[in-house]
């Protein structure tokens, strides 16, 4: 090459303003000038995305201006330069073309065909040899890129809030998109330390200083969407209502190995959310084993809770046998049908609901939460007598049973409850009959407008 140092340095900052210009469109910044004569004949940056055009680089460009200025489709006295080490395609381009010399800046370790993958321009065989020098104005030019890419990882963070960790799985939003009465949509957060990172879906609505907060625990395999007739009696109240979906349920993120549930783990998110929410004045709705989790934060923060309604909630870690079994079952079971076995539960059962229970556990692997969960029974804390004796003598504690007597029997649930709190024998307000229709009573039957009454401070 006949010039010296400073004039290729000179070229290259012009091939370096064409980078720019890409960087500038969103484009990987790559840019190239042709020069001859000491004169800018052809100038070229990358721009395969917005000419949607794959041979749309920063050389190839530079190559047909250059043509066209010329008149001429051989380019036999020049020399390219470009900020980046050419690929296959750049490389071959530049021998049909007769370019005298290639000089390049930051070198290109997965793409470069010019040295640092393959060498186009390093067989004796083509009869036509462009000579290669590398590295001008390398640091800049390597910088440039390093600096796009950086920025452009920052944008990607920033629309993507709640990265999915390598060890969960996520649902699709389609999956759970015009499901009948659930019009809420949940407000995310990864940010509670005991999460690690999962995204948690919580839907909250009301006002942040309500007189009451009901926070509704739901049970495996059920999720938010069994208090759906509840919320509207609640807001309609003036009350806040927080509906957590818990991890490996519902909309929130699930981890792919049983092993990372736990009680003291649910329970530790629990607690977090509560303080994150500054959640105080709460009557709990905990359905099934979500009303054990929620006993066990109310131990845990007893001045924020106001009392407790629990719906088909079994009080201790024995559990008759067709109970175990129903657990068991969808632990085991790959196919267990949740709608159906909810169905069961509920007495009734409708399509569009259906695609509800089952929208969490459709995709295979997403089972974890369920596989899981015989065992988190086991770990679940007994229940707080003096608490919920506390609550009874105050007329903030209702105990219901199951919708159907399925899969114990409400007497057998009765003689569960008197056997884990036996103060519970003189409190006869606190026992709550249900109706058929729904794991929580529907909004038309009455239930949530009788909270309300109930429970009002
Ligand atoms: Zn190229």
């Amino acid at each position: 090459m006949d010039f010296d140092t400073s004039v290729h340095e000179h070229f290259m900052r012009e091939a370096l303003e064409q980078a720019r210009c890409a960087a500038d469109c969103g484009e990987v910044p790559v840019g190239a000038v042709v020069v001859k004569d000491g004169q800018v004949i052809g100038r070229g940056h990358n721009r395969p995305l917005s000419a949607q055009d794959p041979t749309a680089h920063a050389e190839v460009l530079a190559l047909r201006e250059a043509a066209r200025t010329l008149g001429n489709y051989r380019l036999d006295g020049c020399t390219l330069y470009v900020t980046l080490e050419p690929c296959t395609m750049c490389s071959g381009a530049m021998l049909h073309a007769r370019v005298d010399a290639v000089v390049y800046g930051a070198p290109e370790p997965r793409t470069g065909a010019a040295g640092s993958v393959l060498d186009v321009f390093g067989y004796a065989a083509i009869n036509h040899q462009t000579r290669v020098l590398r590295g001008v104005l390398a640091a800049q030019c390597s910088a440039l890129m390093a600096e796009f890419f950086q920025l452009r990882r920052l944008e990607k963070k920033a629309q993507q809030p709640h990265p999915l960790r390598d060890w969960a799985l996520r649902n699709a939003d389609e999956a759970f998109a015009g499901l009948p009465a659930w019009p809420w949509q949940p407000q995310w957060r990864s940010d509670l330390p005991a999460l690690q990172g999962l995204r948690l879906a919580v839907v909250d609505e009301g006002p942040e200083d309500a007189a009451l907060t009901w926070l509704c625990l739901h049970g495996s395999p059920g999720w938010g969407y069994g208090f759906r007739h509840l919320l509207p009696d609640l807001l309609a109240a003036g009350h806040r209502v927080v509906v957590p979906d818990l991890p490996g349920f519902g909309r929130s993120d699930q981890p792919k190995k049983d092993k990372r549930h736990s009680a003291p783990w649910h329970l530790q998110i629990i607690a977090e959310l509560i303080e994150a929410l500054n959640l105080r004045r709460l009557v709990l709705v905990g359905q099934g084993d979500g009303g054990r989790l929620g006993l066990a934060a109310a131990q845990a923060l007893p001045e924020r809770f106001a009392g407790a309604w629990l719906i088909d909630t079994w009080p201790l870690n024995t559990q008759p046998q067709q109970r175990q079994q129903w657990f068991e079952q969808a632990a085991r079971k790959p196919g267990w049908d949740v709608a159906s076995a909810m169905a069961e539960l509920d007495g009734s059962s409708n399509a569009e609901e259906a695609c509800a229970w089952n929208a969490p556990f459709a995709q295979p692997g997403h089972r974890a939460a369920l596989k899981a969960w015989p065992r988190l029974q086991t770990e679940l804390a007994a229940p707080p007598a003096d608490l919920l004796q506390q609550w009874a003598q105050a007329d903030r504690l209702w105990l219901q049973p199951a919708v159907t007597q399925q899969p114990v029997s409400a007497a057998q649930w009765q003689a569960a409850w008197l056997q884990a709190v036996p103060q519970l024998a003189a409190q006869t307000r606190v026992w709550r009959q249900t109706q058929p229709g729904a794991p929580v009573p529907a909004a038309q039957q009455g239930g949530g407008a009788a909270a309300v009454e109930y429970f009002a401070p």
